[in-house]
């Protein structure tokens, strides 16, 4: 199709429940920018590996 540019599907919304946010087609995260922070940091805390302390 010549689609070159790597780009997910438009309309995608946030997967954080009651999140309505709609994602951009840039972010490949299942997320919107608020909430893959979160989730991030929530997945590092659960890491026991790298831990700060
Ligand atoms: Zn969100």
């Amino acid at each position: 199709m010549g689609n070159k540019i790597r780009t997910s599907a438009p309309g995608r919304k946030c997967a954080f429940p009651r999140c309505k946010q709609v994602l951009s087609i840039y972010n490949h995260s299942p997320y919107c920018h608020i909430h893959r922070e979160k989730m991030e940091r929530k997945q590092a805390m659960q890491t026991p590996y790298h831990h700060p302390a």
